[in-house]
């Protein structure tokens, strides 16, 4: 498979959010509103469909795929990455900062918007060099959402496979009750 092919159709359309939001937010931070939007929507989401949105809809993620494979220099990354520990110290580490800046601003929006602009930028900052330097989306080995998506996931699979029993496992009554 080529790595053209690879490519979703949706990715092509999601990409270019990730230029609009992480450039244009810089000249105009209430782009950090449609960020907060997907944030919401994917943890929703995940809740359903754990990762879809990472290997589908995120516009970094896509610009991953798309334009990273171009620069990378498709080496391992290290393991350390992947760890649970430290996949959950890059959560708590993020959404420390998130709320400690958030709660700086005072509840001023265009602050609150830059706030997700910069996050964003930042994340950036690691994520291409990263990228260059070992795979495209190494990253996404420990990106605080992604993360955040997986566990959400589980959560909702846990969820739905205690339903499923639960609505297959006769009652007592149904036990003694006759056969029609
Ligand atoms: S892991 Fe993070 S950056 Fe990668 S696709 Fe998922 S949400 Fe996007």
């Amino acid at each position: 498979m080529t790595r053209k092919s690879k490519v979703k159709r949706s990715q092509r359309i999601m990409i270019w959010l990730y230029p609009l939001i992480a450039i244009g937010g810089l000249f105009y931070p209430f782009l950090g509103y449609v960020m907060l939007a997907m944030m919401v929507f994917l943890v929703i989401y995940s809740y359903f469909k754990a990762r879809y949105w990472c290997g589908n809809l995120c516009p970094r993620g896509a610009f991953l795929d798309i334009v990273m494979p171009y620069l990378t220099l498709d080496r391992s990354y290290p393991r350390l990455l992947t760890r649970k520990w430290f996949r959950w110290s890059v959560l708590g580490f993020f959404m420390s900062v998130f709320i400690a800046r958030i709660m700086a601003t005072g509840g001023n929006p265009v602050a609150i918007g830059g706030v997700f602009i910069s996050m964003c930028v930042v994340t950036s900052l690691i994520a291409i060099p990263l990228g260059i330097a070992t795979r495209p989306r190494a990253w996404c080995a420990f990106c605080p959402m992604g993360t955040l998506q997986e566990t959400l996931g589980k959560v909702g699979r846990r969820h739905a496979k205690a339903h499923r029993k639960a609505v297959r496992l006769p009652s007592s009554s149904d036990r003694n009750s006759p056969k029609s």
